[in-house]
C-alpha cells in the first residue's frame, strides 16, 4: 500500500466511501492475532511474542483502510453464492479466463487476495525483513479471520433481501465482545499446511456453507424471542450503550450451536497454520536476530491517520463517539 501523508487528503477520500463490512469486529480481529501467537513453535515465538502488542493492535489495519481505499473492500469478502460451488476452487488466472476482473473484484477477491499476502509473507521471511514479516502477518491474521466469517462468504452479508440489517454486527461483533469471556478459544501448536490454497478455500467453503444457518436462526429468533428483551443497556467503557440484551445474545449463540465461538476458534487455528507454514516454506530462517525491528516515519504517520479516519467513520455512523 502506498504510505498516506496528508490527513486531508484522506478526508475527502473518506467521505466518498462505502463504510459496510466491518469483518470481525475490531475486538475480535485483535483477540484472533493475540492469540494466534500462542500457537507458534519456540524458534518463532523468539521473534512474534515481542511482536504481539503489534499484531494486536495491527490486526484491524486492513479494515481501516477500506475507508480510504476503494480496492480494498473487496479483499474482505468473497460471495460463494453468486458462483456454482463447481467453479471453485480455482487461481486467479483461471477465474480471469471465466470472468471479468471487475466482476470477480465486485463479488469479493478474498481467497485470491489472502493467498497473495500469504506469498508475500513468505517472501518477507526469505528476506529476513522484520518490518514486512509484522506488518503483513498482521494482515495475513486478517483476511484469514475474514474468510471464516460466514457473512463474508455470501452476498447477503448484512440480511439486506431479507429485512435482517444490522445481522453482521451482530454475529461478528456484540457476539465475540460480549460472550468471549465464557468462549473456549485454546488450540493447539500451529499445523503446516501442505497446500495453503487449498486450505483457504477449504475455509471459505465452510463459512458459505454455514451463512444460510446465521440467516434462517436469526430470522427464527426475532419472530420467537420475547420483544420486550431483546434490548437492554449495559456498561461498555464506562458508558451505558443501549445494544442486544445479554440473553438474546446468548440465545441466538445456542440456536448457531455456538457457532461464533466455533468459527473464532476455527479462525485463531488458521491464523497461526498461516504463519507458521509462510516461515517453514521460506526455509526456516532464524529470527532471533530480527527483535529490533525500527519502523519508519511514513508508517508512524500513516497508522495515525488510519487511526483518525476509524475514529470519524465511526463519529459519522453513530452521531457520538462513546469509547
Ligand atoms: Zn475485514
Amino acid at each position: 500500500m502506498k504510505p498516506v501523508h496528508t490527513i486531508g487528503g484522506l478526508c475527502v477520500l473518506l467521505l466518498a466511501l462505502p463504510l459496510h463490512l466491518a469483518g470481525w469486529g475490531f475486538f475480535a480481529h485483535s483477540y484472533i492475532n493475540h492469540q494466534a501467537v500462542f500457537s507458534l513453535p519456540p524458534e518463532m515465538l523468539v521473534f512474534y511474542k515481542p511482536y504481539q502488542s503489534f499484531l494486536t493492535e495491527h490486526a484491524a489495519d486492513a479494515d481501516r483502510r477500506k475507508f480510504v481505499l476503494r480496492s480494498e473492500a473487496p479483499k474482505h469478502y468473497f460471495d460463494a453464492d453468486a458462483y456454482d460451488p463447481a467453479a471453485w476452487p480455482c487461481s486467479w488466472q483461471q477465474a480471469t479466463l471465466r470472468w471479468p476482473p471487475e466482476t470477480l473484484r465486485r463479488q469479493g477477491i478474498l481467497p485470491w487476495n489472502a493467498l497473495q499476502v500469504y506469498n508475500q509473507l513468505v517472501s518477507a521471511f526469505r528476506q529476513h525483513d522484520g518490518q514486512r514479516i509484522l506488518k503483513l502477518s498482521a494482515d495475513l491474521g486478517h483476511y484469514i479471520a475474514d474468510a471464516c466469517v460466514p457473512l463474508h462468504t455470501c452476498s447477503n452479508y448484512d440480511g439486506q433481501f431479507t429485512g435482517q440489517h444490522g445481522i453482521h454486527a451482530l454475529w461478528e461483533t456484540d457476539i465475540p465482545e460480549r460472550l468471549y469471556p465464557r468462549f473456549q478459544l485454546w488450540v493447539g501448536k500451529a499445523e503446516y499446511l501442505p497446500h495453503p490454497a487449498a486450505t483457504i478455500w477449504q475455509i471459505i467453503q465452510e463459512s458459505a456453507r454455514a451463512a444460510d444457518t446465521v440467516l434462517a436462526a436469526e430470522q427464527y429468533l426475532r419472530s420467537h424471542f420475547p420483544r420486550k428483551q431483546k434490548y437492554a443497556y449495559y456498561l461498555r467503557n464506562h458508558t451505558w450503550v443501549h445494544s442486544y440484551s445479554t440473553a438474546y445474545l446468548e440465545a441466538y449463540e445456542s440456536l448457531m450451536h455456538d457457532m461464533v465461538e466455533r468459527r473464532m476458534r476455527r479462525a485463531i487455528e488458521a491464523v497461526s497454520a498461516f504463519w507458521y507454514t509462510a516461515w517453514v516454506n521460506a526455509g526456516q530462517p532464524d529470527l532471533r536476530n530480527l527483535t529490533e525491528v525500527r519502523f519508519s516515519h511514513a508508517d508512524s504517520l500513516e497508522w495515525q491517520a488510519l487511526q483518525h479516519f476509524q475514529w470519524n467513520a465511526r463519529k459519522e455512523r453513530t452521531g457520538s463517539f462513546k469509547e
